[in-house]
């Protein structure tokens, strides 16, 4: 069995950014800027952003927080994007999601400008990525592509499970790996609540996706010997052994997993911290001005 090592693969793809930020500025140019609204007090967006803008220091990008009461209303949210998509200074915006009930996230997403989507929600992006056209793609699933590039595993020709069908992971997971790319050209069976008998997919399927938010969910007698499985499940649990009284549990029942597979990754360490790659990596292209709109 080969970990999957969040740890490892992030370390390389923030030394490459680092290095490709000090050369852009070596030539006179700004370094990347990603800019988040946060809107309200939820403690655990709070963690997120402030683990984003940490990981920009990392890498040498500029980042702004601008926060707002979750008085704010949808009326003055959509204009500071207005007035963000205008911003030349900026190259990417993320909106921390939850939002109010009050405020449409769609409204919000199709706000941003498609060129600043570093969350690669818009559905001009979502689009594009269907069609396989250059985008944004969402932070996690392109977090896992570049796990799966760092590690040199190839995909071609593969059967891929896929479990959850969010519009975050799951959903846009299955498009990349069914797309003509390497990683990539699988075929995909996207995996549900309503899917009937998963573990007879699971179970013959040569990489498993696991995105349900179900602790220890993906059982060793539902995996192939020499699988590869990509833990995305992040679920706090209760812990006697940790100070705080919780631990983070992955979809998968790690130990009993792990031994029959090829490759896996472990939670934490793995997917979560390539989540932050993926968003870096955006961000450094809309810098770049890598994509046309
Ligand atoms: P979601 O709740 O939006 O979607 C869950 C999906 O799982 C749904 O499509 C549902 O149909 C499917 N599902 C639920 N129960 C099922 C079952 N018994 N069998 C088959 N399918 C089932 O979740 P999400 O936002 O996609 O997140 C999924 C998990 O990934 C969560 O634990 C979340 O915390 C985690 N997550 C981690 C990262 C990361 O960076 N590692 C990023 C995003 C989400």
């Amino acid at each position: 069995m080969n970990l999957l090592d969040g740890k490892v693969a992030s370390a390389v793809w923030k030394y490459t950014m680092a290095e490709e930020v000090k050369a852009m500025v070596s030539k006179g140019q700004r370094p990347p800027h990603l800019c988040a609204i946060l809107v309200g007090n939820n403690g655990a967006s709070e963690t997120y952003v402030a683990s984003k803008v940490k990981n920009c220091a990392e890498v040498g990008f500029e980042s702004s927080l601008i926060r707002f009461e979750d008085t704010i209303t949808e009326a003055e949210l959509l204009q500071k994007i207005k007035e963000i998509n205008q911003d030349d200074s900026i190259d990417g915006l993320i909106v921390q999601l939850p939002l109010p009930p009050r405020i449409s996230v769609q409204k919000v997403t199709e706000a941003i400008s498609p060129s600043k989507d570093v969350d690669g929600f818009h559905p001009i992006n979502s689009g594009r990525m269907l069609q396989n056209l250059p985008c944004y793609i969402p932070a996690t699933p392109y977090g896992i592509l570049l796990m799966l590039e760092h590690f040199k595993i190839n995909t071609t020709g593969k059967s891929c499970a896929i479990i959850g069908r969010s519009n975050i992971v799951g959903m846009p997971m299955s498009v990349l790996m069914a797309l003509n790319n390497e990683p990539g050209n699988c075929t995909v069976t996207l995996c549900h609540s309503r899917t009937k008998d998963l573990g007879s997919v699971t179970s013959k399927s040569d990489i498993i996706i696991a995105a349900l938010g179900k602790p220890y969910f993906l059982k060793a007698d539902m995996v192939r010997e020499g699988a590869i499985v990509i833990d995305v499940g992040i679920t706090r649990v209760p812990s006697d052994k940790t100070k705080s009284g919780f631990k983070l549990a992955g979809d998968v029942d790690f130990d009993n997993v792990a031994p029959k597979c090829s490759w896996i990754s472990p939670v934490p360490g793995g997917v979560g911290l390539m989540t932050i790659i993926g968003l870096l990596k955006n961000t450094l292209r809309a810098a770049k001005k890598e994509i046309s709109f």
